[in-house]
């Protein structure tokens, strides 16, 4: 079961640490499932911009797995 809620961070403009760590570099040492990750949050914010329910209800229908990328990204940013 995934929990579908808001962000970390409270739900502000981009919770997204690791996007926001992805875009200072190092991306060499991200998986490639982990960059799939990030490719999907994005075109999912062409269809829900802000990180509300129905951002987290069409990620989950496309990437039901998102949140297991989203560690191993963090991960490898670290
Ligand atoms: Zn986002």
């Amino acid at each position: 079961m995934l929990p579908v809620g808001a962000p970390e961070g409270g739900g502000g403009e981009d919770g997204d640490a690791a996007l926001r760590a992805g875009c200072r570099g190092s991306w060499g040492q991200a998986p490639v499932d982990a960059i799939d990750y990030v490719i999907t949050h994005e075109l999912c914010h062409m269809a829900e911009p802000h990180h509300g329910a129905a951002f987290f209800e069409l990620f989950d229908k496309v990437m039901p797995d998102w949140e297991r990328r989203k560690q191993r990204l963090e991960r490898a940013m670290a």
